[in-house]
This record gives structure tokens, sequence and C-alpha cells, in this order.
């Protein structure tokens, strides 16, 4: 989608740094890092957000979830000591950029409820 970030990240066209990529989506370190570890993780085709889910999307959301999140937290060495999915959405949720991204979020001890 013209004009989306992630987009452009996904395609390299924006600089980012990666720590893991396949066909469908790439994941990245959050520009303003919020905890020791902060990646995104996004999928390369672009979609608005949790409101914008149609059915075909649960093979992509599902493999974040299922495969990716769990192997970055692998990487990153943070499966044992823990870590936070977050999706924003839409303005009161905190959503910020309009492609879909899931924060993965380790490496201090996490506080609840959010702010
Ligand atoms: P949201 O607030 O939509 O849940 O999260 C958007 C996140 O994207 C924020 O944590 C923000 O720091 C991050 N972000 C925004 N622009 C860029 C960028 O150009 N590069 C990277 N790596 N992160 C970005
Ligand atoms: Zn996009």
């Amino acid at each position: 989608m013209a004009d989306c970030i992630f987009c452009k990240i996904a395609g390299h066209e924006i600089p980012s740094e990666v720590v893991y990529e396949d066909d469908a989506v790439i994941a990245f370190r959050d520009l303003n890092p919020q905890a020791p570890v902060h990646v995104l993780i996004v999928p390369k085709r672009h979609i608005d957000g949790v409101n914008a889910f149609v059915p075909a999307d649960k093979v992509v959301v599902g493999h974040i979830l299922v495969d990716v999140a769990p192997k970055i937290a692998r990487q990153l060495e943070i499966s044992e000591s823990g870590y936070r999915l977050v999706i924003n959405t839409g303005k009161q949720g905190g959503q910020t950029v309009d492609h879909l991204h899931v924060h993965l979020l380790g490496g201090r001890d996490m506080t609840w409820p959010p702010g």
C-alpha cells in the first residue's frame, strides 16, 4: 500500500534491523523500544489491523502467533524468562501505524494492567 511505512520496511525500501524474515512475514526492532527486546512482527501483505481481518488472514496471523513469535523469542533468548505479545487496535488501543503488527516485548518485568 502506498505511503505505508511498514509496507516499505517489508519491501526493504526503508531500512530496519531485521531479526526474522520469510515469504509472508518480516520482524524488525522497534525504532523506539519500550523494553530491552522490542520487535515488531508484521505480515508482508498489508492488513490495516485487527478490525480489518478477513477469514483468509487466519493463515498469516496463525503463522505469526504459532510459528514466528515463539521462534524469535527463542532466538533472542527470552523464551524462558517470558515475554509479552501485544496488538494495539484503533485510537484508544494505541495503534499509531495502520499496518497490522504484533509487538514482542521482553527482557524486563512487565507491569499489569498496561497504562
Ligand atoms: P503502535 O503504536 O501502532 O502499536 O506501534 C507502532 C510502533 O512502530 C511504535 O512502537 C513505533 O516506535 C514503531 N515505529 C514507527 N515507525 C517506525 C519505523 O520507521 N521503524 C521502526 N523500526 N519502528 C517504527
Ligand atoms: Zn502496509
